[in-house]
């Protein structure tokens, strides 16, 4: 399948799009992670999306589209996909239904995880991953074990995102509301749209998720 996962900064998309990912073979694409490996090899399209990350603004349409594009065209990606972080503007949404259309394979899903906004910025700021397999935590409501280092590698402190700073996650908010609000609504319009109550635990929103997407849910322990 092709998945489209839309919704807030903070709302779950990381988590659940790799949960979804590695449960069903399909490729996880996530733009923000793209970029910031980007930028953590300081190639100019990394260092220029690094300057806008850390502001809390988006990268231009045009640099996303291509991106993008080059992603869809590995080989991994025809076996289904996962987007995360991806479209974010009503452009983006366009360019994604051509690029589509034109290799006859169309999005079969457009999920968005929803949630009360006034969680988000609570659950952004306790918002930490590893920094070598990016596994999210959150220190109040997933945190890790011992408290401080991931689960699966013990001697690696967990970090926060730059662009997870208070003031950078109400710009982050704010940019969601202008631009990617639209893009929910492009797609509802055309009654493409799911929509997920992503208020819970991962498990319970995962388990959620497999149903509008049809499919079971793997049960995980620990
Ligand atoms: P994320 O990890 O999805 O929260 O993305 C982190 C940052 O990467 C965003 O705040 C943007 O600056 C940039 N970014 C990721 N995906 C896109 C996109 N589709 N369009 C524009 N900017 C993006």
């Amino acid at each position: 399948m092709r998945v489209v996962l839309l919704g807030p900064p903070g709302v779950g998309k990381g988590t659940q799009g790799r949960r979804l990912a590695a449960e069903r073979g399909w490729a996880l694409i996530s733009t923000g992670e793209m970029l910031r490996e980007a930028a953590a090899r300081r190639t100019p399209l990394g260092l220029e999306a690094q300057r806008r990350m850390d502001r809390g603004l988006l990268v231009p349409d045009d640099v996303m589209i291509e991106l993008v594009r080059g992603r869809l065209g590995q080989p991994d990606a025809a076996r289904g996909f996962v987007l995360d972080g991806f479209p974010r503007t009503v452009p983006q949404a366009e360019a994604l239904e051509r690029m589509l259309a034109e290799r006859g394979k169309p999005l079969d899903a457009v999920v968005c995880l929803a949630i009360p906004e006034m969680r988000l910025v609570h659950r952004l700021t306790a918002r930490r991953e590893c920094p070598v397999c990016k596994r999210a935590y959150n220190l109040e409501s997933a945190p890790p074990r011992d408290g401080r280092h991931c689960d699966d590698h013990p001697t690696v402190e967990l970090v926060q995102r730059a662009d997870d700073a208070e003031e950078t996650v109400r710009r982050r908010l704010e940019v969601y509301r202008e631009l990617t609000g639209p893009t929910v609504e492009h797609f509802r319009a055309r009654g493409r749209l799911t929509e997920v109550d992503a208020d819970g635990t991962p498990d319970d929103v995962h388990r959620r998720l497999a149903g509008a997407l049809g499919g079971r849910a793997s049960v995980r322990s620990g």
